[in-house]
């Protein structure tokens, strides 16, 4: 990319009205990454094609061990470093190579570990209306959690407003755009469970996204 294209590129980004970050319901997104957010750097991700713009939302859960929270063991999965031997869970899946682009813990505090602008291996065999390969044109957000375990409601907090940021920045990624890792691999996927509520969470875009709107 020329620099003449990246200025327009910028310039495009700030058309809408940038947020005081004080005030708004928004997190600042630049170059990919959300800004003032603890940051962990993993290598499990590739490069997007630019015929594929994120044009998807996709939530999903994760615990480590599975239903025991808190601990660094989910990003240790995610930066490939996870002791094999730190639990009998892991032995299976200390190897895999696997990543989201953030992470909501209980307390609703968001780490990232991989850019926007990249692809994260988050989603797997999948399919959105009728195409392939989800991780190609999706944003994967991990909640820490189980399919049984209610989320915390500074978790659905957090989530609405990391949405609503990814919205503004990503526009493709409309309401009707946001699924479940269930609904993109029915299959084999049954996060972010049936804990996860989706009216209140849908309740709480369109809250935020009025308060926004009238500041
Ligand atoms: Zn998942």
């Amino acid at each position: 990319m020329s620099l003449t294209d990246k200025s327009k590129a910028s310039n495009s980004n700030n058309l809408r009205p940038s947020s005081d970050p004080e005030t708004s319901q928004r997190l600042l997104i630049k170059d990919g990454w959300l800004q003032n957010t603890e940051q962990q750097l993993s290598n499990f991700f590739s490069l997007r094609e630019p015929q594929e713009p994120i044009s998807l939302l996709v939530i999903h859960n994760i615990s480590l061990p599975a239903g025991s929270f808190g601990g660094n063991h989910i990003t240790d999965l995610f930066l490939g470093k996870l002791a094999a031997d730190a639990h009998p869970s892991f032995a299976d899946i200390a190897q895999l190579e696997v990543s989201a682009h953030c992470l909501i813990r209980r307390d609703g505090s968001i780490i990232q570990y991989i850019s926007f602008n990249n692809k994260a291996w988050h989603a797997g065999v999948s399919c959105f209306n009728d195409k392939e390969k989800c991780n190609d044109f999706s944003i994967g957000i991990e909640l820490e959690g189980t399919d049984n375990i209610p989320y915390e409601e500074a978790q659905y907090q957090q989530l609405s407003i990391l949405t609503l940021s990814l919205q503004q920045h990503y526009p493709l990624i409309t309401n009707e755009h946001i699924v479940g890792h269930c609904d993109i691999a029915p299959k084999r996927k049954t996060d972010p469970g049936e804990v996860f509520d989706w009216s209140h969470f849908r309740q709480l875009l369109q809250e935020y996204n009025i308060i926004t709107n009238e500041e």
